[in-house]
């Protein structure tokens, strides 16, 4: 990928990019609960939880997904089921450096390292903090997704039957109930 941008315009870019990507693999999962008659969940909830790491740390967090109060964190995961504490994400293989798909570009490598490297230390962090204030966490990665639409079409399950097991499973952890 070329850098064609100057610094602001590029991170302008990069944010129109992410949300826009994060909001179509959203939907993707919006399209799976609903077919597979899975309820209880919630969009855009925001939580805000204890973070015991550094407020210099703190203060290099930027992201839609998280803010910093003090020494709690604001997170806003995917999905929320506030019945079960479960936060669930959708991670974009990009932006979240999937072993799989997460490539670096070739232009300006110091700049996307430290980038990439820096969104997966958040998602650690951010799984951390909600974790020690009893949520459980789901991530599931923006292919398993595409592959569920391709799934889908077929009429079998495949990838979706995976990804609702671990769905499920999270659930069941967290006594289902109705
Ligand atoms: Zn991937």
């Amino acid at each position: 990928m070329p850098d064609v941008f100057t610094k602001a315009k590029r991170s302008d870019v990069m944010s129109r990019i992410r949300s826009r990507g994060n909001a179509n693999t959203e939907l993707a999962l919006v399209r799976v609960f609903r077919a597979n008659g899975i309820t209880g969940w919630r969009r855009q909830v925001k939580l805000v939880v204890e973070s015991r790491e550094s407020s210099a740390e703190s203060r290099r967090v930027s992201s839609p997904r998280l803010s910093t109060l003090g020494s709690r964190l604001a997170v806003r995961p995917d999905f929320v089921f506030p019945k079960l504490r479960l936060a669930v994400f959708v991670d974009g293989c990009f932006w979240h450096g999937c072993p799989r798909h997460g490539t670096q570009p070739k232009g300006n490598g110091a700049f996307w390292r430290k980038k990439l490297a820096a969104n997966v230390a958040r998602d650690r962090r951010v799984n951390r903090a909600l974790r020690r204030s009893g949520w459980r966490v789901l991530r599931i990665w923006e292919h398993a997704l595409k592959w569920t639409a391709k799934q889908q079409a077929k009429g079998g399950l495949g990838a979706e039957g995976r990804l609702l097991q671990r769905v499920w499973k999270a659930m069941g952890a967290a006594g289902r109930g109705k």
